[in-house]
This record gives C-alpha cells, structure tokens and sequence, in this order.
C-alpha cells in the first residue's frame, strides 16, 4: 500500500452484515466497489468482539474472491493481551496485511463509565503489539495457509500497514483539542502509518486538523472519512452515534428535498472537491454496504473514470 501518493487514492469501509438479507446486500454491492479498484477496503469490528466471525467472513471473502487489500479493524475493548495477540496472528495467517487499530466502544446500552477495556488501555498500545506479533514470526514463511488458497505467510519484519482513528472535532470524550493531536501524535510514535478521521460536514474542520496536526509534528497521512448521508433519518443517528455536531443547513436541506439521496451526494461531493483541492491525500468512504452513492461521489468529484465502466449499482439504495 503506498504510503503517500501524488494521485489521491480512494478507500472503502465496510460493516460485518448482521442477517441473510444484509448478506446478500453487501454482496450484490461489493462487485462494484472492488471493480472501482480501491487503495483497500476496510471492515468494521463489534465492541467487545461482538461481530468478530462476521467480520472474519467478510475479510475471508474479500482476500478469497478479490484481489483488493482488505484491512481489518482491531479494538481493545475486552479483550486480554493474549487474544489480541491471537486474533493479530489469525489475520497474519490469513493474509491480512492492513489493520485498524481501534481502543473501541462500549457494547450499546453500556456508559463510557463502566467500559472493561481488558489488557489494552488504548488505541497506541494495539499498535505496539500488531508491531510485537509480526516481528516474532518465523522467517519461514512459503507454507500455504489452510482456507486461504494463494495467501502467504507474512515474513518476520515485512511491514503491515496500521491505521488509527484521527477526529477532526475532537473526540467526544477527550479533554481539548490538544488532547487529541497528542494522541494522534503518540500513537504515530507507537508505529501507526495512516489514520482515518471521523466523519465530518465541514471542510475546515479537516484543513484545520490537519494543520495542527502537522505543526504538532504528526507527519502519517490522514484520510478524512466521508459519508454520503441519503437521508434525515440516517444523518440524525449517525449523529448520535458519533457525537457529531449536527450540520443543520444539510439536515434541513434532507428534510424538505423531494430526492433527498441527491442532496446528501452532492453534499459529499462538494466537500470531498475542497478537501481534495485543500491538499487530502485522498477519500475514505463510509459505504453502509451500498455502492450507488459512494461511486457516484467518487465520480462527480473525478477520481473514477466513466461509469461505463462499472457494474450497474442497485437503484433502490438511495432511498
Ligand atoms: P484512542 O486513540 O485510544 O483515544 C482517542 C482519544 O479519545 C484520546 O484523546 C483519548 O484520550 C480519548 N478517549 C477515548 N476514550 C475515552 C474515554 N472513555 N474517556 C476519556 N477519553 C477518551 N469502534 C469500534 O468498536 N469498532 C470499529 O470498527 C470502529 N471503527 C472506527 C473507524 C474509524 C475511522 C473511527 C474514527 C472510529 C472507529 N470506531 C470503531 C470508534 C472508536 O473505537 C471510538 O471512537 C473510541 O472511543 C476511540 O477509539 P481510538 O482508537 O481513537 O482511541
């Protein structure tokens, strides 16, 4: 995965299905965000591990049937030191080569105040040890891996990419603004590579973060993560659910529009063009398992060639 580029890349993120029928979606979607050749696409992890063989199934179909990099978010969150450090391996086996390192959320109806965070206390630690496990493994590495035709054991020092999470706003439930560029900064320190930030509305937010960010000393890349929100009712939990400031002119324009999916694409593709012209290495896109609104954005903002040549997308998903 290159590390910095002159050309923006673009990159998908992904969320373990939960039954049959978000299954099927998320399947009837992936054909056309692989054949769009993302930079990788990431997928998501259940607090405490809730989602852990869903996500290993959707990462297991996206290294057996794809040839795009998958990365795999990893969370602190319950999880003792020696099963981080067995998950990390499983992953290594498998092929992954791309992590998210996440300290996580509490389980839903748990407060922030009773999280069990287990033997990682937080995002840079994770970092520390994906480095420790892939350093301790075996130079001899040419076996096959059982499940997994045509992947390769990772060789003991060959570099894996680490990701981390970047918050343009602030995370909820950091002290300053400060506090947040020193945890980016520590958790540069600890080996991460890349981050991804939060979702956002508002350019500035970004250009601004990343400005102090790097007047603070962060030098990795930092992709803002876009969504392309279709509706009012999505935009209000995606809100809750991040802590987000809520974009009123957005949520307003979403509630009276008569093609509320437009607004929300063209929302995303305004903001990516001045995040794209305001220097962003690229676009991390927050799908929802749907491929329809994350192409078009990468369409209208140009960073994919003619629509000819893609698989038609569902039409039903902007609704
Ligand atoms: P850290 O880097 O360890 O901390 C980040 C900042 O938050 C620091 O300033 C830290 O001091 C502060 N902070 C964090 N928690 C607290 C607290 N309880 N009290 C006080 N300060 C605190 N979560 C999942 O469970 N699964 C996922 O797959 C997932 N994917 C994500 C992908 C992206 C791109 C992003 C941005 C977030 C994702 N999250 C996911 C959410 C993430 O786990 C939470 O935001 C979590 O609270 C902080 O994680 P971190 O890795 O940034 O933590």
């Amino acid at each position: 995965m290159p590390e910095a580029s002159d050309c923006p890349t673009f990159s998908f993120e992904l969320y373990p299905p939960r039954d049959a029928a978000a299954e099927a979606a998320l399947y009837q979607n992936l054909g056309a965000l692989v054949a769009a050749g993302p930079e990788f696409i990431s997928v998501t992890y259940g607090a405490s591990g809730s989602s852990r063989d869903r996500s290993l199934g959707v990462l297991g179909h996206l290294l057996r049937e794809t040839d795009v990099r998958p990365m795999a978010h990893l969370t602190c969150v319950g999880t003792s030191y020696a099963e981080a450090a067995d998950l990390i391996r499983e992953f290594l086996d498998a092929g992954v080569r791309s992590f998210l390192a996440l300290r996580g959320d509490p389980p839903a109806g748990t407060r922030h105040e009773d999280l069990v965070l287990g033997d990682l206390g937080s995002a840079g630690e994770l970092v520390q040890l994906i480095h420790r496990v892939q350093e301790e493994r075996s130079p001899f590495t040419e076996t096959p891996v059982p499940g997994f035709p045509g992947a390769r054991r990772l060789r003991s020092g060959e570099k894996v990419t680490i990701a981390v999470a970047a918050f343009p706003n602030g995370h909820p439930r950091s002290r300053s603004g400060s506090q947040d560029i020193d945890t980016l900064l520590a958790k540069e320190a600890a080996g991460a590579n890349l981050a991804i930030t939060q979702l956002f509305f508002d350019a500035d937010h970004y250009l601004g973060f990343v400005q102090r960010a790097r007047a603070a000393g962060v030098t990795l890349r930092i992709l803002p993560g876009i969504m392309p929100v279709t509706s009012a009712a999505r935009l209000r939990r995606i809100v809750e659910l991040t802590d987000e400031r809520m974009p009123r002119t957005l949520l307003a324009r979403l509630e009276s529009a008569d093609d509320p999916g437009r607004v929300g694409i063209d929302h995303a593709v305004a903001l990516s063009r001045r995040l794209l012209d305001g220097g962003a290495p690229g676009l991390h896109l927050y799908t929802f398992n749907r491929s329809a609104a994350p192409l078009a954005v990468l369409r209208e903002t140009g960073l994919l060639p003619a629509m000819s040549a893609f698989p038609p997308a569902p039409v039903q998903e902007l609704a």
